[in-house]
């Protein structure tokens, strides 16, 4: 497609992309789908692993956010609580609806800057603080309604005494409400989304950073440096897209030296898992006396994940890891509900992320807005669209807002098309995972349940592609431990960017939490041996994809 915008109509290029990406999380594989479904050319370049950064580091819940109701983010809760169901459609094998348990103690407080308890203080100050139940029960009346659900459930109130939900927490905990969201597998879904906007004819390149970006008469000329050996080249664009997420504003100032009055602000989120804490299926949402909360979820059948921690993060360069403190102050958190103590050495597991939010000097890292801000950027002469901000849950609105900034430059796209789509593996009914499980089971005996499910919940119905014909365990080739054969890692290979043991297994799956580091190591050195191959391959039918 030609640019038919004001600043670009001049120009007629030949190979030159419509936009250029940078960035391979979950905003820029969005945005990079959506566009190309609307007919532009699109080219994406992420500099390590597809949702190697904050994009496999989040909670992974599609979400209202029931506590940004409390900073009046009316908007932000609305938009996340409607996509929730969208979103649902779209994927449901690595997407399944969530209860959770909001125990509910006097002591509760509220953080001290949130509008909401500013304004409890003047009107109601004997509260000292405290968040009452009946404003929880207001904001879940307000949760329920906002975001017109049709397949999630609404709000209960439980009666913890005698109850599996009441069963694993201190007596002083009665009474509790229990609320819908969602889970997601978060890395999965950036997988997906570049796999199909792959399959829809974008570039999409991994392992590859973006040196440098400028502008020579209203085109870019962006520099490719691909990690390892590879020979760096420079790809012209029509527009860029800077979705660097943590790297945004290094990516305006020092990849593409733009001066530019618009800021990220870092805040590190850590999670931690433990073994099992309890039996049933549903989710806490703790409250602390500090104000803050924490999720413990049931996670990868056998383990608890729990967290998350807000701290200010100065330095994009340095790799965010879960301190001591953040571990202590999880562990303790969680004990002040369970009656078996979480400690610091149950700990098997630890991720950390960095939120990339807009700075909007807010005085704390919690108060930050969790809101995007999408803006264009003309000084160097050619546009440039800047990312700041989003959640996972918000990916696909933001993407759609994103195009709109783009039509201007680009008026004879089509409109947006996202919603009602399926992701890959996802075409199938809502509740159909049992179903999609029984039927992959059938055709392929040699399962066992634990590992049809793992499948099923992964690939969706692509399972079927991933296991072709084998009518025996044996046919699957080398198995690297957690039932990781060779068929599968091959697949995911050739059609899910995958270059290296980590990217397998704990980008592609968890499967990290059940293998030993010898495995992991002896699959790193069997990929190293069988990648270039299937990569080269790969990337010659990525260029006869392009359109
Ligand atoms: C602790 C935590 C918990 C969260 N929980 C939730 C949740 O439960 N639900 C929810 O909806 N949201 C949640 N979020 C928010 C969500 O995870 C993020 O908003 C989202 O992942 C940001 O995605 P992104 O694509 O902007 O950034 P990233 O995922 O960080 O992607 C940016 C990518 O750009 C690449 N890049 C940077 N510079 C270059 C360059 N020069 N060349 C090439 N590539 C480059 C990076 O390598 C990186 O992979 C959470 C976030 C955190 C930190």
């Amino acid at each position: 497609m030609n640019a038919g915008g004001a600043s670009l109509s001049q120009h007629e290029h030949h190979d030159v992309v419509d936009l250029f990406v940078i960035g391979g999380g979950i905003n820029g594989c969005g945005i990079a789908r959506d566009a190309v479904g609307r007919g532009l050319s699109v080219e994406l370049a992420e500099m390590n692993d597809l949702a190697s950064a904050t994009s496999s580091a989040s909670t992974k819940l599609f979400h209202g956010g029931l506590r940004y109701l409390e900073y009046w983010e009316i908007r932000l809760v609305r938009e996340a609580l409607i996509e929730r169901e969208t979103l649902l459609r779209a994927m449901p094998h690595i997407s399944w609806p969530m209860r959770f348990v909001l125990p509910y103690h006097r002591d509760m407080r509220f953080e001290g800057d949130t509008p909401t308890s500013k304004l409890l203080n003047v009107v109601m100050p004997w509260m000292k603080g405290r968040r009452p139940a009946w404003l929880i029960r207001l904001g879940l009346f307000m949760y329920d309604n906002l975001g017109g659900r049709k397949i999630l459930k609404g709000t209960t109130s439980l009666d913890l005494r005698g109850t599996p939900e009441g069963a694993p927490l201190q007596d002083r905990f009665e009474k509790a409400y229990e609320y819908s969201d969602c889970w997601i597998e978060d890395s999965r879904l950036v997988v997906l989304n570049a796999r199909d906007a792959q399959a829809r004819g974008a570039r999409i390149n991994v392992q590859t950073k973006v040196a440098s970006a400028e502008q020579k008469k209203g085109i870019w000329h962006v520099t490719l440096a691909p990690q390892g050996d590879g020979e760096t080249r420079v790809v012209r664009a029509r527009m860029l897209v800077n979705a660097g997420g943590p790297w945004v504003e290094d990516v305006i100032r020092n990849t593409v030296r733009i001066n530019s009055t618009e800021g990220v602000r870092l805040v590190r989120g850590s999670h931690i898992v433990v073994p099992k804490l309890y039996d049933h299926d549903k989710c806490y949402f703790f409250q602390g006396e500090d104000g803050r909360i924490i999720f413990t979820i049931p996670y990868e059948t056998d383990f608890t994940l729990i967290g998350t921690t807000d701290a200010e993060h100065t330095d994009v360069g340095t790799k965010p890891v879960c301190t001591p403190e953040e571990q202590s102050y999880l562990a303790n958190f969680a004990s002040s509900y369970f009656k078996k103590p979480v400690t610091t050495d149950d700990i098997i597991w630890t991720y950390s992320g960095v939120r990339p939010l807009y700075d909007d000097g807010a005085t704390s890292a919690t108060a930050a807005t969790r809101d995007y801000v999408l803006k264009v950027n003309e000084t160097a002469g050619a546009p440039m669209l800047n990312v700041f901000g989003g959640k996972i849950t918000t990916y696909r609105r933001l993407a759609e807002t994103a195009l709109e900034k783009i039509t201007p430059y680009f008026p004879e796209i089509t409109g947006p098309w996202t919603a009602g789509v399926p992701l890959p593996g996802g075409d199938f009914p809502v509740d159909g995972v049992a179903d999609l499980t029984a039927r992959l089971a059938a055709r392929y005996p040699f399962l066992t349940p634990a590992w049809a499910t793992r499948l099923v919940k992964a690939y969706g119905t692509d399972a079927f592609e991933v296991l072709g014909d084998a009518a025996l365990e044996a046919d699957l080739g080398q198995n690297f431990g957690a039932k990781l054969t060779a068929q599968e890692v091959l697949w995911l290979i050739k059609n899910e960017f995958a270059r290296k043991a980590t990217d397998v297994v704990w980008r592609r799956s968890k499967l990290g939490l059940r293998m030993t580091a010898q495995e992991i190591e002896k699959l790193d050195v069997w990929m190293a041996q069988n990648a270039p191959q299937t990569t080269s391959e790969t990337q010659q039918s990525l260029r006869k994809g392009r359109g």
